[in-house]
């Protein structure tokens, strides 16, 4: 396979000051919103911050790659004494929570980000600092990359079966 020079793009996140405000996730919504920041629904974010206020807990969590069965085991992190539970650290948008589903279609998100733009959004709008942005060149071997779409209907392939999708899409064009 050939080797491509690839851009890695990072957002390192400081947990230990993020205090929840959750301007990342307004942001994130309304920056993905159509057309762009008519409307803005937290749930639509591709950022989630996982709180436990007892437990003084903001974990900023980037939304992964879909995957349509959940884990066969999980794990606990205690950092600093704190102790995160199972699925907290979990970037994955999968069948066991309902983080990182669009809420109307249930659909996975991704965290995108931000393509095309200078600085992700929720890296610009977080003022305390909690997310921080770097980007450097690694040579790699080139590998297909899914696009948005093509990981929505295999989400929803993985649900209905590709047969009911086929289906569908041939009575929708009939009707247009
Ligand atoms: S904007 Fe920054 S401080 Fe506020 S919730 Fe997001 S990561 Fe935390
Ligand atoms: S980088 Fe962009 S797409 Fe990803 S969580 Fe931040 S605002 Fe949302």
């Amino acid at each position: 396979m050939a080797k491509i020079k690839k851009k890695i793009k990072t957002i390192k996140v400081n947990a230990d000051k993020c205090n929840g405000c959750r301007t990342c996730e307004v942001m994130c919504s309304a920056f993905h919103a159509t057309p762009k920041y008519s409307s803005n629904n937290p749930a639509r974010s591709r950022i989630q911050i996982i709180t436990d206020r007892l437990a003084d807990i903001w974990l900023p969590v980037f939304a992964g790659e879909y995957t349509a069965s959940e884990c066969t085991g999980r794990n606990k992190y205690v950092i600093d004494g704190k102790e995160y539970a199972e699925c907290d650290s979990c970037r994955a948008s999968c069948p066991s929570r309902d983080l990182f589903k669009e809420p109307d279609s249930g659909l996975p998100l991704k965290c995108d980000m931000c393509d095309g733009e200078e600085e992700p959004i929720c890296v610009k709008w977080c003022l305390v600092d909690a997310l921080s942005y770097e980007v450097r060149e690694e040579e790699r071997e080139e590998e297909p990359k899914l696009g948005e779409m093509e990981i929505g209907l295999q989400a929803l392939a993985d649900r209905h079966g590709m047969q009911k999708i086929l289906d569908t899409i041939v009575r929708l064009s009939k009707k247009g």
